[in-house]
């Protein structure tokens, strides 16, 4: 599959387009933005999406780490992505959504939990905002389990364990998620302050902990069910979920 030598043209069409961005273990390589109408509630809304790939490898000879793209099996890895509404860069006021990937909820519009519900929502909420970004994190399956585990983790749900316990009891802690390559790769696209839609104080925690400015907090609600009632109570009693307005939070 892999060519000898990459087309002059095609690389000077790429590089323009990523981002080199340092980390403790090597680096980001971001690329976009990407044109991406999206189809949200019937509305056709246009964002710029990004996608980023971690290395070892640390160049800004992007013809090394393009050649290297086809040999890497990156269909088996997951990689994280983040779609832009707006002046990102330079309006004064952006809404922020860190939003974990999950391959029941987003995909298949699982009703035992709401993710699916706060991705388009939270869509929504920025384009309604005019400015924002909603990150899209690869490596966040069943807070940070993988979809397998995750499976595991509803087997013994459907045994009366709690979310909680049931990560706890597979060997895992409750909440492995991490959130500092998606904090560079916004603090690389913007550099004001923003406000996170959020209920989880974790992740306000940790954008405040980067460095980055933020401005506030804003809770997304909705989308409850008998299917995940339970769900949403174990949050604010086992995982510190911000409890807001008398309604159960998401996420
Ligand atoms: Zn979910």
């Amino acid at each position: 599959m892999n060519q000898t030598k990459l087309d002059r043209k095609v690389l000077s069409i790429l590089e323009k387009k990523i981002k080199l961005i340092h980390t403790e273990k090597g680096a980001i390589y971001l690329v976009g933005p990407i044109r991406l109408p999206v189809n949200l509630y019937g509305e056709t809304v246009i964002f710029q999406w990004y996608s980023w790939l971690n290395s070892e490898e640390v160049s800004e000879d992007y013809e090394r780490i393009i050649d290297k793209l086809s040999s890497q099996n990156l269909a088996e890895l997951q990689q994280s992505s983040v779609l832009v509404y707006g002046d990102f860069e330079l309006n004064e006021d952006a809404l922020i959504r860190m939003h974990s990937i999950c391959h029941t909820g987003d995909i298949f519009g699982s009703k035992r939990c709401d993710c699916g519900y706060q991705l388009k929502q939270s869509m929504k909420m920025i384009q309604e905002h005019g400015t924002g970004a909603l990150f899209y994190l690869a490596n966040h399956e069943g807070r940070g389990i993988g979809l397998f585990s995750k499976a595991m983790a509803y087997v013994l749900q459907e045994n009366d364990y709690d979310t909680v316990e049931a990560n706890v009891n597979l060997g895992f802690v409750d909440d492995s998620r991490n959130y500092s390559d998606a904090i560079k790769v916004l603090k690389a696209l913007r550099t004001k302050p923003v406000t996170l839609i959020t209920n989880n104080p974790k992740k306000l925690q940790a954008l405040k902990e980067s460095g980055m400015l933020v401005s506030g907090r804003t809770p997304i609600w909705g989308d409850i069910s008998e299917f995940n009632e339970k769900y949403l109570q174990t949050k604010i009693q086992r995982s510190g979920h911000l409890k807001d307005e008398g309604t159960c939070p998401n996420e």
